[in-house]
């Protein structure tokens, strides 16, 4: 697999098989400065799984997460388009070979259905997710995404609308096919490596043209090529070891610092969940066990401070309660993983089984008894503090100020909108803890957006 190079890791592995508190502590002393960490200190940092250390760990993680983001969690719901898939991916409910889920894939009038459902619930990011070979009657995949990305921004219901589409698909052929993409108006690009091990890689990918892990790897460079400054990586954790994954991940987030000058705006952490028709269900080649899956996801967040860290609905509530606090910065909520799925209590032809079924009203009432700022803003995409500008603002944490003030906003208008009366009384108290804290500009600038909010405007932002 080109980028990897598995004996590097492989290397690094061996030599700190052994937690040293010493080095552990002048690793921590440094994210602790939010300086981003080589992968030798990342190595440093996965071997330290003593009681004492992994304390260390989970505390700086929390404080940096703090630090550059503030308390606020951005949330988001996946919409599947289509279940429709030319690969073979072992792990996966949608894989060619599975005939016992019916294949769909949504026509434009279908997802303006879908995604009202999803603004009356109080949504306003989407994550579009689809197999590879969504597009039906011979049109190019391409033009079914941009389609269906257009249907998405051209839902209403009354002033609501969606402010930011994401996409998670397959590799796309050539720059221009991106180059349509960014067009499009998609915020994040998303892309998987699954595994970064080479034999696991095509152990698992027996058919269809995902098979190929290096054009999987290029097509995150293609994306940049075509201006698409927003990428986002992800390990599937449990095909191979965890600790070789995530430097693995480092190893390709360095090829993109080096080659490109940024990083992913985001890393997601799925973790293998059962599926109906695929393999691995009881079986898990690698599975990560809860704790290590907390140390792994603090030691993302201190090893790249900058950039965003996205944890599924494939996670039990329990555990995403947890994990939000040492470095989760955004979560799904109220998924369904089953194109057309939402509002019709659909548990078939789904791409695997998820973990948190609360609805988005019990996440968000979660999330403000634990003094965390849910937000729906989508404001640094509107306003270009994208690719390099973003990380110009996180890398000091200086962004933290207007995640904060654009969240309270969003939040209000989520509570007047939205809110069951549970959620209202404990989330108008959080605004005005958090307003207590800000200073007098700040202050008055939150009152003026509160009082537009009043009036009817939405949809404001800094
Ligand atoms: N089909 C495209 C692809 O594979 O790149 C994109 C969409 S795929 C539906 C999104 C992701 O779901 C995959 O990249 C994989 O990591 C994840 N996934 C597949 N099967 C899974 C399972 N059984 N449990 C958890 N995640 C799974
Ligand atoms: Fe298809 Fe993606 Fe599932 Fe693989 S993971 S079978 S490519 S939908």
């Amino acid at each position: 697999m080109k980028i990897i190079d598995a004996k590097i890791i492989d290397n690094l592995l061996s030599t700190h098989a052994t937690a040293d508190p010493a080095r552990v502590d002048s690793v921590l002393d440094k994210a602790r400065a939010l300086q981003r960490l080589s992968l030798e200190e990342t190595a440093v940092l996965m071997a330290a799984d003593d009681a004492a250390s992994t304390e260390k760990i989970f505390d700086t993680a929390a404080d940096v997460k703090n630090t550059v983001y503030g308390r606020r969690v951005v949330l988001f719901a996946p919409l599947y388009i289509s279940n429709r898939c030319m690969n073979n991916c072992s792990y996966c409910g949608f894989k060619t070979d599975n005939t016992a889920i019916k294949r769909i894939s949504l026509t434009c009038n279908q997802i303006d259905e879908q995604v009202k459902y999803l603004l009356s619930r109080g949504h306003k990011r989407i994550l579009m997710v689809t197999g590879e070979a969504a597009s039906v009657n011979g049109k190019a995949n391409i033009d079914y995404y941009t389609e269906s990305i257009a249907a998405i921004y051209a839902a209403k219901v009354g002033p609501h609308a969606i402010k930011r589409v994401n996409i998670n698909c397959a590799p796309l052929n050539t720059v221009n096919e991106f180059k349509k993409l960014k067009a499009a108006g998609i915020g994040t690009y998303q892309l998987f490596q699954e595994t970064y091990h080479d034999a696991t890689y095509r152990s698992v990918h027996l058919s269809g043209p995902k098979g190929d892990p290096d054009k999987r790897l290029d097509a995150i460079d293609l994306a940049f090529e075509a201006g698409i400054d927003d990428v986002g990586l992800g390990v599937l954790y449990g095909l191979y070891d965890y600790k070789f994954e995530t430097l693995a991940l480092m190893q390709h987030i360095e090829h993109l610092e080096n080659k490109f000058n940024i990083g992913p705006h985001t890393i997601s952490v799925p973790r293998i969940e059962p599926a109906e028709g695929a393999d691995f269900t009881n079986n898990i080649p690698h599975a990560v066990s809860d704790q290590d899956f907390a140390r792994l996801i603090a030691i993302l967040r201190l090893a790249v401070p900058y950039t965003g860290l996205i944890l599924s609905t494939r996670e039990t509530a329990q555990a995403r309660d947890r994990l939000i606090n040492l470095g989760v910065s955004q979560i799904s909520a109220e998924s369904c993983t089953s194109p057309g799925g939402y509002g019709h209590e659909d548990t078939t032809n789904t791409q695997f089984e998820l973990g948190d079924h609360r609805t988005l009203d019990q996440i968000i009432g979660s999330l403000i008894s634990q003094k965390l700022l849910p937000s729906f803003c989508a404001a640094c995409y509107r306003m270009d503090r994208t690719g390099e500008n973003f990380m110009e603002m996180a890398k000091p944490g200086t962004i933290k100020g207007k995640c904060q003030l654009n969240g309270l906003v969003t939040l209000k208008e989520y509570i007047d909108d939205f809110a069951s009366d549970e959620v209202k009384e404990s989330g108008y108290k959080l605004i005005d803890e958090f307003a207590e804290h800000l200073d007098e500009n700040t202050r008055q600038v939150l009152d003026n957006f509160f009082t537009h909010i009043a009036q009817g405007t939405r949809d404001e932002y800094v």
